[in-house]
C-alpha cells in the first residue's frame, strides 16, 4: 500500500506536520505523542497505513512483529529499564482516535492497572 491515503500520521511521516521523531526505518516510524500520559509517551506507527489493528493480514506478519521489536528498541533507547507498557487501542469501544494503527509506548513511571 503507498502513502496516498492521508491521515495525520502520514502526514508526520512526509514531514507536512512537525513531530518530534525518536527513531525510524523503512517500514515504521516513532515519535512523541503531542498529549502524553506518561513522562515517556511514543507512538510506534507502521509507514503502510493500516487504519487499525483488526485491518492486519497474515501478509503483515512480518511488520506485526516489526513494530513490536521497534518497540523494545526505541524502549531501550530511552531508558526504559524499569519496564514499560504497549498498548494498540482499536476502534472505536478501545478508544482509538486516529485512524492508522500506532502502538502507544509508555513508561518512566510506575503506571495503574486496569487501565480504565
Ligand atoms: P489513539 O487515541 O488513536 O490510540 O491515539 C492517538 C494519539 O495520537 C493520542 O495519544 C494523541 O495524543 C496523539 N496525537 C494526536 N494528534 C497528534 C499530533 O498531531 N502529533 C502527535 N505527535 N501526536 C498526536
Amino acid at each position: 500500500m503507498s502513502l496516498t491515503q492521508d491521515t495525520l500520521f502520514t502526514r508526520i511521516i512526509r514531514r507536512e506536520i512537525p513531530a518530534d521523531i525518536v527513531y525510524e526505518d523503512n517500514l515504521a516510524i516513532a515519535f512523541r505523542d503531542i498529549n502524553p500520559q506518561a513522562p515517556v509517551h511514543i507512538l510506534v506507527v507502521p509507514k503502510e497505513p493500516i487504519a487499525q489493528l483488526s485491518d492486519a493480514e497474515s501478509q503483515n506478519h512480518a511488520l506485526m512483529g516489526h513494530l513490536l521489536l521497534t518497540v523494545k528498541r526505541v524502549a531501550a533507547q530511552l531508558g526504559l529499564e524499569n519496564g514499560y507498557r504497549v498498548v494498540i487501542n482499536n476502534g472505536a469501544d478501545g478508544g482509538q482516535t486516529v485512524p492508522h494503527l500506532h502502538l502507544h509506548l509508555l513508561g518512566g513511571r510506575p503506571l495503574l492497572w486496569p487501565p480504565g
